[in-house]
């Protein structure tokens, strides 16, 4: 999801912890909380998509700070994570993530925009399509319709299901952060589908589980290798 912040958490990672100050009640709870889900990087950094979408951050030229870069902050309703685009900022919704896997999946998610937002000139507040771009990929690749993907391919042998599911989730992160039409929202996800959907940078395939994110990595490490050798 693309998000937009209203108000007082605009304004890099000092808003967003006072912010965080105020809610938790003391200064100490806040540090606790930045801490074990921020700084302590190691928390999410092990898991394969993280690490992959870390290096090729770097290697465009966009490296991530932890702490300049994410934010821990509670969330309105069912609301996970978000990229604030304004401050190339990933906000991790404390309030809404329930464990790691979540975890990692959010940062995944994030990382994405985050990587697009890097390598592209993205016009996220206007054009609808670039957001319903990286939307779409953001679906893809980061796992969150593989897993449900797998179960039911097994059990009712639905190909195109990952397609719908890719289809579905870029349509409703648009709704999330856009007071257009559903209408309008599928428009702009159906015209880039194709090639927003074909496109896997920085993965280079769909990576359908853990397994394929480390071959995806270890490619992508190679061909690192590969070019700074030129
Ligand atoms: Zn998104």
């Amino acid at each position: 999801m693309l998000l937009i912040r209203l108000g007082a958490s605009r304004g890099g990672p000092e808003a967003a912890i006072s912010l965080l100050v105020d809610k938790a009640g003391s200064a100490k709870m806040a540090e606790t909380f930045r801490r074990r889900r921020v700084l302590n990087g190691q928390y999410w950094s092990g898991d394969p998509y993280v690490k992959l979408l870390l290096d090729a951050m770097k290697h465009s030229g966009c490296a991530v700070n932890k702490e300049r870069h994410f934010s821990c902050e509670d969330c309105n309703g069912n609301v996970s994570g978000g990229f604030d685009a304004s401050v190339s900022q990933i906000v991790l919704c404390q309030n809404n993530i329930c464990n790691q896997a979540h975890m990692n999946r959010v940062v995944t998610h994030e990382l994405i925009h985050a990587f697009d937002h890097c390598r592209a000139h993205v016009d996220w507040f206007t054009n609808v399509r670039h957001l319903a771009c990286s939307e779409v990929r953001a679906a893809n690749l980061s796992g969150d319709c593989s897993l449900l993907n797998e179960i039911l391919r097994l059990h009712f042998g639905l190909k195109q299901h990952h397609q719908t599911c890719v289809r579905d989730r870029a349509i409703r992160s648009i709704l999330a952060v856009r007071n257009i039409s559903k209408e309008v929202a599928q428009k702009a996800v159906d015209e880039v589908f194709e090639s927003c959907f074909n496109d896997h940078e920085p993965f280079g395939r769909i990576p359908h589980n853990k397994t394929y994110a480390r071959y995806a990595h270890r490619d992508f490490q190679n061909r690192d290798r590969y070019y700074s050798n030129i």
